[in-house]
């Protein structure tokens, strides 16, 4: 059944073999990390099986990669005479058409159908020769929706990785939502005005561009603007933040507070920032006295900015040094 783009919380899909469900080749499930876990609280899962939507069952023998780096395909490992790779990339467009509300996938390391990268490669007699390749059904994902922010259980070990993921499919969460509404030149503008710290958080080259992309809005077909629009604005979310491009957008935003909070006020919030520029404080500490100050010292603006509040605090990502 199709769904509908009504939705009160980010929808992610997930290996069903992650998500608790015993559909491994030996009929047996994978334990999630706790990070992967942790996602549970913030989206709506769905979990999908490449391998058994395309009816392979369980248990069923076990494929791996094979061939030239350019051209691998899914074989059964036993005899490599059973190709599954056309089926498995099938189904990459099966799930994204069954669920449109997906903003994000959780793929599974290691697979040679859901595995995000290093995936191991053969050759025809069975020898590996390198861990170079995405998964047959992982790779389809991203050439059908290029969008789509895609990371494995493994990579989500990483902070960086966890904290980028994670903003960039709420991010397209909110595109799609936008989307869905009706797009127009004025919400596009609304949009990306909302995402300007953010975006110049993660990069600020891009957000000079995609500054410049909208200020010539009304020259240019809007599917085609849009089109042109988000695929700069999420590779933008892809680069990581680093402290110091954080540190940049701090104090832009401190400097709102100019004319609202005493100068004392204003010298500890610089010492803060300048605590976190130096890697000694998580972020979530000079954020929390800026909210203190807008608090009191209403902005419309910086209210609606989405690098207040990405994804919900819960998540404890700006937490870490
Ligand atoms: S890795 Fe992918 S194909 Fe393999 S069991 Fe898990 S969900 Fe199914």
């Amino acid at each position: 059944m199709t769904e509908t783009l009504i939705s009160v919380k980010p929808v992610l899909g997930i290996g069903a073999c992650l998500a608790g469900k015993a559909v491994r080749y030996n009929g047996q499930t994978k334990s999630p990390n706790e990070h992967v876990r942790s996602l549970g609280d913030a989206f709506e899962l769905r979990s999908f099986c490449p391998e058994m939507g395309i009816g392979m069952g369980v248990p069923r023998p076990p494929i791996h990669l094979v061939g030239p780096a350019d051209a691998v395909r899914a074989l059964d490992v036993e005899t490599h005479s059973r190709d599954y790779t056309d089926a498995l990339a099938d189904y990459a467009r099966t799930v994204l058409e069954s669920a449109p509300r997906l903003c994000g996938y959780i793929l599974v390391k290691g697979s040679p159908s859901c595995g995000y990268d290093r995936v191991k490669r053969y050759a025809h007699n069975g020898y590996g020769i390198a861990s170079d390749q995405r998964g047959i059904f992982a790779a389809a994902l991203g050439r059908v929706d290029p969008l789509l922010p895609l990371e494995d259980d493994g990579r989500l070990n990483d902070p960086g990785l966890r904290e980028s993921f994670v903003t960039r499919a709420y991010a397209y969460y909110d595109w799609k939502q936008l989307c869905a509404a009706g797009l127009s030149a004025h919400k596009l503008i609304g949009f990306y005005s909302r995402y300007k710290y953010l975006v110049m958080a993660h990069h600020v080259g891009a957000y000079q561009r995609l500054g410049r992309m909208l200020a010539d809005a009304g020259k240019q077909p809007l599917a085609e603007l849009a089109a042109e629009f988000i695929v700069e604005f999420m590779d933008s979310l892809a680069q990581r933040a680093t402290l110091r491009s954080h540190t940049n957008v701090l104090f832009h935003l401190a400097g709102y507070l100019k004319r609202t909070v005493p100068g004392p006020e204003r010298q500890r919030l610089k010492e803060l920032i300048d605590q976190y520029r130096l890697g000694r404080i998580p972020l979530v500490v000079p954020l929390t006295m800026l909210k203190h100050h807008f608090a009191n010292s209403p902005n419309a603006y910086i209210d609606s900015q989405v690098f207040m509040a990405p994804y919900p605090d819960e998540l404890k990502l700006r937490n870490l040094i």
